[in-house]
């Protein structure tokens, strides 16, 4: 990877930020100083060194956000605020974005990563990656909702949902209840309970396969994942 490429990934400012740091020799590769940006670095093998401090390589960010309401779980967005603009410039820069999404109004577990490859094992369809979510209900949630919910249920477009686990925690006016689903469709949750002809007014997600929301973490907030809870997600 080129020198300037290679500093701006790691957090040390635009390329011709970079630029500067160079030309004020800041900058050594194996204890000499670098002249170009566009010397060559072996990431792995190299040791590039900013003022002296030595640069520490990584590649991947791995980031469990508590997803506020009113954001949008996308990169990019003209009208609304996204989940990245919640994110300071230490994180940003390894452009992370969010695995699979939450709409604008659930709030809960997101993850944000730039690892291609975890992001297919967690979204592929084959892998079956259970999602828990917790959600309060217009209307009274009865045994027969769980019962249709465990056969899969028909959303609008007449798609047949896998099965879902629906745990009812409080049945009233306004239920209460954590749904398991394995699928990810577009408002899937929301559209599971018109199916049967009721509403959701609160969403939350829960956990992703083994990650669970840490509920130290404010709305909005995040922190990178520990080494555990990557492990966890292998
Ligand atoms: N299902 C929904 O309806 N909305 C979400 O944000 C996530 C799952």
């Amino acid at each position: 990877m080129r020198l300037d490429k290679f500093l701006s990934h790691m957090g040390y400012g635009t390329r011709s930020e970079v630029k500067v740091l160079i030309k004020s020799k800041a900058i050594e590769i194996n204890n000499t100083v670098a002249k170009n940006g566009s010397t060559h670095v072996n990431e792995l093998e190299d040791q590039v060194s900013v003022y002296g401090e030595v640069v520490e390589y990584r590649e991947f960010i791995y980031l469990m956000m508590n997803k506020p309401p009113g954001v949008v779980s996308a990169t990019e967005d003209s009208r609304d605020q996204t989940v990245i603009d919640l994110l300071d410039d230490d994180v940003r820069h390894f452009e992370p974005y969010p695995v699979g999404r939450l709409d604008k109004d659930t709030v809960g577990l997101l993850l944000l990563t730039n690892d291609g490859a975890l992001t297919h094992r967690l979204l592929s369809p084959k892998k079956d990656v259970p999602k828990v979510y917790y959600a309060k209900v217009a209307g009274r949630v009865t045994e027969s909702d769980v019962e249709a919910f465990k056969e899969g249920v028909i959303l609008d477009d007449g798609y047949h949902t896998k099965p879902g686990h629906l745990h009812i925690l409080k049945s009233d006016q306004i239920s209460e209840i954590e749904l398991t689903i394995t699928e990810g469709k577009f408002h899937q949750v929301k559209r599971m309970f018109q199916s049967v002809d009721k509403e959701v007014i609160y969403l939350k997600r829960l956990s992703m396969g083994a990650l669970k929301l840490d509920n130290s973490l404010e709305e909005g907030s995040y922190r990178e994942l520990t080494t555990e809870e990557l492990i966890s997600l292998e």
